[in-house]
């Protein structure tokens, strides 16, 4: 719920919202006719594609473009690659695209299935890593024990949002299970879930410290859960995992426990869709479906100028193509009416510093937004703390000016990642 405050008089009051206690039914969509699942693609081109058009994939199967397979997507369905070509993602992302259209009879891989026997974080890494919650093992196998406590979201960290909450009270069995999983592979022993609200209840056997944070946002964000939950402050420059904390949502744990349970990698993803008049369903999909189909499924229609958003209503980023896929960590698609979308100007900022008032990180946001339009990204890195910034998106709701000052803290800091990464190739 977001109830934007006058300017001037206070500040924002926006509240996580939470679930009834009867939860809703979930609403799935069938296998769609073409579904798209998005593979990392690396810089060095000479390397041969494993995959051509016209080859079969099983239900489960592995996918991978390059031999060694560490990057690779998942099949959802058993059918015939219909096509691969380049796709640019959000910020220049690269990926290519494998299109596959699905065949009339299912045939199960069962290679990941002949393996659950003996649960390793090498076998959970090789087959469940693009999993629904996109569960960043990654992070445990890079850190070489360095992660000491990994803390999972039950609750969302955008307002509006439910996917987490939803899946963290409708799926105790497979979250558990995944709980124990992780216990197992890894050397990780301080296991927290996050909830809020009532929902605390009826987690007595889950295997993990229960915590229930407050309802207004952003609590849920990590860097908010950082000081709230655990007592401890990321400094700027530095990331959770730099203090031996990783974060799972509760999907990501439930794929790793429904795995181990069923002997397959699940496909199937669950999400929040909010349709423009503001109705709020927790749907089910296969990964790769166009959000075109859903928005059709449900009778949505989509006219110019209108938004759809995915991410939430604060951090979330807008999509310009009806044939995005839905991906693994696609927790929400929001529909917003031209009528109610949120707008952003080129007026000057003039100085009023709600941004200054609403910022959690205590920001000079007023002087950081000036480097920011100008494109000086070093100078408000080294002058007006950039990364400090939580990413919570709060000095863009309520900026007088309409400056989309949270888009260019993202761009900035993702130019000089990139300026980074180019250096130390160079050197
Ligand atoms: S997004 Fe804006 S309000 Fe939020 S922490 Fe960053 S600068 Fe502060
Ligand atoms: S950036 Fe926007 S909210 Fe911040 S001081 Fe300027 S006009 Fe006010």
């Amino acid at each position: 719920m977001i109830k934007k405050a006058l300017w001037g008089l206070s500040t924002p009051q926006i509240h996580y919202e939470m679930l009834p206690v009867h939860l809703p039914e979930t609403e799935k969509l069938p296998i769609p006719q073409r579904l798209t699942l998005l593979h990392p693609k690396r810089d060095a081109l000479s390397v041969p594609s494993t995959l051509g058009i016209g080859d079969t994939v099983k239900t489960g199967e592995k996918l991978s473009l390059y031999p060694d397979q560490n990057d690779y997507v998942v099949s959802p369905v058993t059918g015939t690659i219909a096509s691969l070509s380049p796709y640019t993602g959000d910020f220049g992302k690269s990926y290519i695209a494998v299109t596959i259209t699905p065949g009339a009879n299912e045939i199960i891989d069962d290679t990941f299935n002949q393996q659950t026997h003996s649960p390793t974080l090498e076998l959970i890494s090789d087959y469940l890593s693009g999993a629904p919650g996109n569960p960043p093992l990654n992070l445990l196998a890079d850190s070489n024990g360095g992660i000491k406590t990994i803390v999972i979201r039950g609750l969302d960290p955008d307002p509006t949002v439910a996917t987490s909450q939803y899946l963290a009270q409708s799926r105790f069995y497979d979250l558990a299970k995944g709980i124990q999983i992780i216990k197992q592979v890894t050397d990780v022993r301080d296991i927290i879930l996050i909830t809020a609200g009532e929902s605390m209840q009826g987690y007595g056997h889950i295997g993990a410290q229960v915590k229930n944070v407050k309802t207004a946002y952003p609590s849920a964000l990590p860097h908010m859960l950082m000081k709230d939950v655990l007592g401890q402050v990321v400094p700027a420059g530095k990331t959770c995992e730099d203090l031996g904390v990783c974060f799972f949502t509760a999907e990501a744990v439930i794929s790793i426990g429904s795995a181990f349970e069923s002997g397959q990698i699940p496909t199937s993803k669950t999400l929040t869709f909010i349709k423009k008049d503001g109705t709020r369903k927790i749907i089910e999909t296969c990964i790769g479906t166009p959000i075109g189909d859903v928005l059709e499924a449900f009778g949505e229609t989509v006219n110019e100028f209108d938004r759809i958003i995915l991410g939430g209503p604060m951090t979330g980023s807008a999509i310009y193509a009806l044939e995005h896929p839905v991906q693994p960590d696609t927790d929400s698609i929001i529909v917003v009416d031209r009528d109610k979308a949120a707008y952003v100007s080129d007026y000057p900022c003039i100085n009023c510093g709600e941004c200054v008032r609403v910022c959690p990180a205590k920001m000079q946001v007023n002087m950081l937004v000036r480097y920011l339009e100008a494109s000086q990204y070093e100078a408000a890195a080294d002058s007006y703390d950039l990364y400090s910034c939580i990413e919570c998106g709060l000095c863009a709701y309520v900026c007088v000016s309409k400056i989309p000052i949270f888009q260019y803290i993202k761009l900035a800091k993702y130019e000089l990642e990139r300026a980074k990464t180019l250096e130390a190739a160079d050197a």
